[in-house]
């Protein structure tokens, strides 16, 4: 058995709080923490069995620091995944964020209506911007897509069947799985067709009086090729139409203008009873799921207990509002600036940087590749880019970047340590330069 023996060197926690040295530390940090950093330092002490009394204090303080130092931490994309969801997805415009700071730090008419004094819909000042833009007929936002679609389930389809193809069963980013989605509402899957080829009549043949809706879920991250057939939404909706069912589609991505071969939301409307998407996504807002439909459908879900559980907070709300009125004032948001950007720019952009490196004798040269949208949108949309490649070990590179301050999240491509310009955001290019240098310098010794 070990023995538990206090080394007589320790002295006691009471005894070194009360030394100047900690006093002064506990001028920036709670008594509590301090205490606690303390016992950490001497039961640490005492396991290694040495008596660490000259570093204690220096050890103590930066225990302290690491615990109190912020853990989300602003980086630099440069990655080139414009919706890159471990990144955090959409970038929010300037007006957006400060919309969303100013809701987060005062109160505002969240929940009701300033001309009647009454209780108002936490989506109602969202649903009439999200009506005037997209032309739907009604509007609900929630948490994210998965709530939405978990929510549509829940309120329309609980209890019964929703028929869906197997060409349509995804799996976006590991957690979202639309099976699993499925058992979670209580609605029955009925999977129709095959992985490659589904027709009409696999969804004719499987409607039954226990039908309580279509669906069709935009395969955004991938592609299915080769010998395939898929029914397409336009005969969908007839065939939900004719049976009196409706189709609820889930897009995913939500562009609102055409961008490569993306569904819009404006066809998907025109075509299906509900329509779902992010809005971190095309969109460029903030993390929310958006429904849209038909109104008797959209208040189905309104009204539904979980719709509480799955609300976005005020935060989300002042940032999607804004986010909305610019797109509807046809003003280009981050993820539209991003995705817009020409190669040619890119790759001015990308010298620049080269340039200022060289001048700080950093080596590096520029290299042609594509972009990703990311974000299970455009999977296979080339975004032509230029990338800034440094001179060195990739992988210690990348290494020593995401472990700067701030920190820079390059790729590797072609064995090297690569910088895509276009997910780089404006007024970043200075710290970027400085971080790359700092990344060369500790490399190279
Ligand atoms: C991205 C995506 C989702 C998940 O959306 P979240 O907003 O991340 O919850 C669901 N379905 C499709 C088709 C998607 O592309």
């Amino acid at each position: 058995m070990r023995e538990l023996r206090k080394p007589a060197a320790l002295p006691g926690v009471g005894t070194l709080l009360n030394q100047p040295a900690y006093v002064r530390l506990r001028e920036s940090y709670p008594h509590g923490l301090v205490a606690d950093a303390v016992r950490e330092q001497l039961a640490l002490e005492r396991e290694s069995g040495v008596a660490g009394e000259a570093d204690r204090e220096a050890a103590v303080a930066a225990r302290l620091a690491a615990w109190t130092a912020p853990r989300l931490r602003r980086v630099i994309n440069g990655t080139g995944v414009v919706l890159h969801t471990n990144l955090g997805r959409a970038p929010l415009s300037r007006a957006a964020a400060e919309a969303a700071a100013r809701a987060a730090a005062g109160y505002g008419n969240v929940e009701l209506e300033l001309e009647t004094g009454r209780r108002g819909e936490r989506s109602a000042v969202l649903a009439d911007l999200l009506r005037r833009l997209t032309s739907a007929p009604a509007a609900l936002v929630v948490n994210n897509n998965a709530a939405g679609t978990l929510l549509a389930l829940t309120a329309l389809a609980r209890g019964r069947e929703v028929i869906v193809s197997r060409g349509q069963l995804v799996e976006i980013g590991g957690s979202f799985r639309m099976p699993d989605v499925m058992r979670l509402s209580g609605a029955r899957m009925v999977e129709v067709g095959t992985t490659n080829r589904t027709r009409l009549g696999d969804y004719e043949d499987a409607i039954t009086s226990r039908t309580a809706a279509l669906l069709r879920v935009h395969t955004s991250n991938y592609r299915i090729t080769g010998f395939t057939e898929a029914v397409s939404l336009e005969e969908l909706s007839k065939l939900a139409r004719a049976r009196d069912l409706p189709l609820i589609d889930d897009l995913g991505s939500g562009a609102l203008d055409p961008i490569a071969d993306e569904p819009t939301v404006g066809e998907s409307l025109h075509l299906a009873d509900l329509v779902l998407f992010s809005g971190d996504k095309l969109l460029g807002g903030p993390q929310c799921g958006i429904v849209l439909g038909r109104a008797e459908l959209v208040r189905k879900m309104s009204r539904h207990p979980l719709a509480r559980a799955l609300r976005i907070d005020k935060m989300t709300m002042a940032a999607l509002e804004t986010t909305l009125r610019e797109r509807l004032l046809g003003r280009p948001v981050p993820v539209q600036t991003m995705l817009a950007a020409t190669s040619e720019e890119l790759r001015r952009r990308a010298a620049f940087w080269m340039v200022k490196l060289a001048d700080r004798g950093v080596g590096s040269g520029l290299l042609e590749a594509d972009s990703a949208a990311g974000g299970g949108s455009l999977p296979e949309r080339g975004l032509r880019t230029w990338l800034l490649a440094l001179d060195g070990p990739a992988s210690r590179l990348a290494t020593a970047l995401r472990r700067g301050d701030p920190p820079v999240l390059a790729r590797i491509e072609a064995d090297r340590c690569c910088i895509d310009p276009r997910t780089v955001l404006r007024g970043e290019d200075e710290t970027l330069v400085d971080c790359l240098e700092a990344a060369a310098a500790l490399t190279r010794r």
